[in-house]
């Protein structure tokens, strides 16, 4: 249930109007936008009246809210949600409302080399973060899993040496105690439905990167988003990276409309990954920018210095030669729709 507060009330009268609503046994999560406040009521709302709610000389407007997203859903906060990450070079970075969030980096970290020369590319080129699998999860258990710590320890070394932020996935709850120095925590797209994961992200105040599963619904999505959220962490970036379809010519099919159905129902930004979505290198240019026409509030790429050789995912890589070229047009872009890219800082 939505409560609009009338514009102009009292903040004191907003609080003891709360006070009042929490007594009748709800949750209520208050979003204080430019001119108005909304409140949102989660828990068991059976018992609360709306008529009488209605009848009260703060409110405006009462709305029940159909779908079983609340905190994640736009009526609860009709303003775009910002998510500010601060570099260890001091630089803050946004992503969504307005501000395009740039991830680039290899599919996983393989060397010290390898790690640092993609590093320095992408940040060149105006990346806003940088990118790498430490834990990675491979459908064949005989392929390569990732450096696990080794990895998060090259990861660390780039960000001291570059100040962009890190995104790296995490795969079990027990990893975050080496988690201290991500600044994203990714949930992959086979763990978008891992609920006690999920649950146990919701107390942690890192901003999570959530992947769509390859099989999911917006509806699904937005319900995983909410697990964490009602936890707590409402700082989630919603990822869409392709769902499987009948057709096999690409990794997977990206669901470009997922972008403005996502942004209508939520108020969380909104990243895609075309290196995933697709599987094919020479496509991720025209598919990254698409994303960004359709209103994506960011990007996740997976760029490598030597694709031929690549331990995970080669072919799906782009050079840093060709990031920096799509990295020109889509400022373009930005600047287009009057959208900053936060990335030069
Ligand atoms: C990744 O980004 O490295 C990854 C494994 O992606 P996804 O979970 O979308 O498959
Ligand atoms: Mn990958």
């Amino acid at each position: 249930m939505i409560i609009a507060i009338k514009r102009g009330t009292a903040p004191e009268a907003v609080r003891t109007f709360i006070a009042l609503l929490e007594k009748q046994g709800v949750k209520v999560h208050i979003s204080e936008g430019a001119s108005q406040t909304v409140l949102g009521l989660v828990g068991d709302t059976t018992g609360v009246d709306e008529k009488s709610l209605q009848a009260h000389h703060l409110v405006e407007k009462v709305i029940r809210v159909q779908e079983p997203y609340k905190r994640a859903n736009r009526l609860f906060h009709p303003e775009d949600t910002r998510i500010d990450i601060t570099g260890s070079d001091g630089g803050v970075r946004h992503i969504g409302a307005g501000y395009l969030g740039i991830i680039a980096g290899p599919c996983s970290v393989e060397t010290r080399e390898q790690i640092l020369q993609v590093a320095q590319g992408v940040k060149q080129a105006g990346a806003g973060f940088l990118r790498g699998g430490a834990f990675k999860p491979r459908t064949s258990p005989y392929s390569f899993q990732g450096l696990g710590c080794e990895g998060l320890d090259l990861l660390r070394e780039a960000k001291r040496e570059t100040g962009l932020p890190i995104v790296t996935e995490l795969m079990a709850i027990h990893q975050l105690e080496v988690f201290d120095e991500v600044d994203i925590i990714q949930v992959g797209a086979r763990n978008m439905q891992n609920f006690t994961l999920l649950k146990e992200l919701g107390h942690c105040r890192k901003p999570i990167l959530l992947k769509r599963g390859y099989a999911a619904t917006i509806t699904e999505l937005l319900m995983a988003a909410e697990y964490i959220m009602a936890g707590g962490n409402d700082r989630i970036i919603l990822c869409e990276r392709g769902i499987r379809t009948f057709d096999s010519y690409t990794r997977n099919t990206l669901d470009l409309s997922a972008i403005p159905a996502l942004k209508k129902q939520s108020h969380l930004p909104v990243v895609v990954d075309p290196s995933h979505a697709t599987g094919l290198s020479w496509m991720v240019p025209s598919m990254a920018k698409a994303a960004v026409a359709a209103g994506a509030d960011g990007l996740i790429l997976e760029v490598h210095n030597d694709p031929e050789n690549a331990r995970c995912d080669g072919e799906q890589s782009i050079t840093p030669a060709v990031f920096a070229v799509l990295m020109q047009v889509l400022q373009k872009y930005a600047a287009i729709e009057g959208r900053a890219m936060y990335g030069r800082v």
